[in-house]
């Protein structure tokens, strides 16, 4: 893999360009994919952003979503446009299986591609060009940095701004994470710099969800979280059976995963989703315990060291007894 850097000069060249994520993307993959669309049709690219499954309804508000192919529903279209593409993007992501069914798509394909992601333990030997930074709180930050290196930074408009700030703000947990770094908080004064109306992007992400998502996690809180004080963790399991009887979509379960960390003492929280097709899973971490090793070593996942995810076909029982059996074996690191 080539540095970004080299990438640049090849910028104002119009190309047929695909820019995709991660499956089920959240507001960092989504944001700074669509950042990158609205950066690159600046140069006469004919851009598309194909996203490999559906995504949560409260990031429609996005500039350029509903463009946004989505590769389960349209498989044929987003095919013909990767089979056309001279550069593909990759952001956020940067093991192909996490594209799900076009990961034996993109694994033939012969274009230049080209990475952009803060995850750990990258498969560089896929990409041409790119930057893989696990330091960087979000691929929207780094999709900024690349903006401003290759001598740009007058392209950011507010259809842009505003999908980069989504990717950080979500990212960092609302400029909460040790990843919130000083350079997090000059791109955010730059944007609003550019006449960003932040509160409004908060408002979108947060405010604009349904009754039904609320009653369904009363029901969790109260009847599908343990508490292993033993190990400083908790777990929610969520059955399918309530996915149904709530009306639960897609985005709906984000951030449920954090409210144990909240419980005093807590260190490790996990939630292990019975989606039907497979038993979704993730972990997030407060201070010395990595959960991208966790999940890479029992789940089939990976991600941050203090958020990662993975995937299961087990049935979830068998999932949860997993995770049971990996937090004895992790007794001594969770108690350090
Ligand atoms: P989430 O728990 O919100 O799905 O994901 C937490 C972090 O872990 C995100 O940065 C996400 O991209 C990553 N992640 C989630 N699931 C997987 C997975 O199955 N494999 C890998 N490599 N990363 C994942
Ligand atoms: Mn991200």
């Amino acid at each position: 893999m080539r540095p970004i850097s080299e990438f640049f000069p090849l910028l104002t060249t119009p190309q047929s360009v695909v820019v995709t994520f991660h499956q089920k993307p959240d507001a960092d993959a989504m944001g700074s994919g669509l950042a990158m669309y609205h950066f690159l049709v600046q140069f006469g690219h004919a851009v598309s952003v194909i996203s490999p499954t559906n995504w949560p309804a409260f990031l429609n508000w996005m500039p350029g979503a509903k463009s946004v192919v989505d590769y389960e529903m349209n498989s044929e279209k987003a095919q013909g446009l990767l089979n056309q593409a001279s550069w593909l993007f990759c952001l956020d992501f940067n093991v192909l299986n996490r594209t799900k069914k076009m990961e034996p798509i993109l694994e033939q394909l012969t274009c230049t591609k080209i990475l952009i992601d803060h995850h750990e333990q990258p498969d560089t030997r896929y990409f041409d060009y790119g930057i893989s930074n696990t330091a960087k709180s979000s691929t929207a930050e780094m999709v900024f940095d690349f903006i401003e290196a290759s001598g740009n930074l007058d392209k950011i408009n507010s259809a842009l701004a505003e999908c980069l700030y989504a990717g950080v703000m979500t990212d960092t947990g609302s400029f909460r994470f040790h990843s919130t770094s000083a350079s997090v908080h000059r791109m955010v004064a730059t944007l609003k710099d550019l006449g960003l109306d932040h509160s409004q992007i908060h408002e979108n992400l947060f405010d604009n969800f349904l009754e039904n998502r609320f009653r369904f996690f009363g029901n969790v809180l109260l009847h599908r979280m343990e508490i292993f004080y033993e190990y400083n963790a908790a777990l929610i399991t969520i059955p399918q059976a309530d996915l149904i009887r709530f009306n639960v979509k897609t985005g709906d379960t984000e951030r449920l995963v954090n409210f144990p960390l909240s419980i005093k003492g807590i260190r490790l929280a996990a939630i292990i989703i019975d989606r039907g097709d497979e038993r979704k899973s993730s972990f997030r971490s407060k201070g010395g315990f990595d959960v991208n090793t966790f999940a890479r070593k029992y789940f089939n996942g990976g991600g941050h060291f203090n958020a990662a995810g993975g995937k299961n076909s087990e049935p979830l029982e068998e999932v949860v007894q997993k995770f049971k059996m990996a937090l004895k074996e992790n007794r001594d690191l969770l108690n350090s």
